[in-house]
């Protein structure tokens, strides 16, 4: 089954329009968050979703594993760069472009923020992740 979800249908800009809300269903019989929030049921238990309203969740997210990559395997997105699988909330890990030079500045547990990167031309505009100011790292 395919499912179309635009960037807007997954997050929000938040007030200061860098930072990045990820937008979910939390599900009423298992408590399980589905992301995208457009996914027709429960990643979890299967329940219908329909009538579940979105929610927002805020950073901070938590980088589980990272890797630069040095070919160019996916379109609009300029190499080398870091990619990292990220637990963007309670039991949903996703994979995303981290806003770093080098793996240097990354450590297994960190929290990661999302912000939105407009792109440059040779990368196409998507939400990034950069570690967080003022936090220590969180295994
Ligand atoms: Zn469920």
């Amino acid at each position: 089954m395919k499912i179309d979800v635009s960037p807007s249908d997954m997050y929000s800009l938040l007030s200061d329009s860098h930072r990045v809300a990820f937008w979910f269903k939390r599900c009423p019989e298992c408590s399980a968050l589905s992301f995208p929030p457009g996914l027709p049921s429960c990643a979890a238990c299967g329940l219908s979703l329909d009538a579940v309203p979105n929610q927002a969740h805020e950073a901070p997210c938590i980088l589980r594993e990272f890797v630069t990559l040095h070919v160019p395997l996916v379109p609009g997105i300029a190499t080398p760069v870091v990619l990292g699988d990220i637990e963007i909330a309670p039991g949903v890990v996703r994979q995303g472009v981290l806003a770093v030079d080098s793996e240097a500045q990354l450590t297994l547990g960190q929290q990661v923020e999302p912000v939105f990167s407009p792109g440059d031309g040779v990368t196409s505009a998507r939400c990034v992740f950069r570690p967080m100011q003022g936090y220590s790292t969180n295994a």
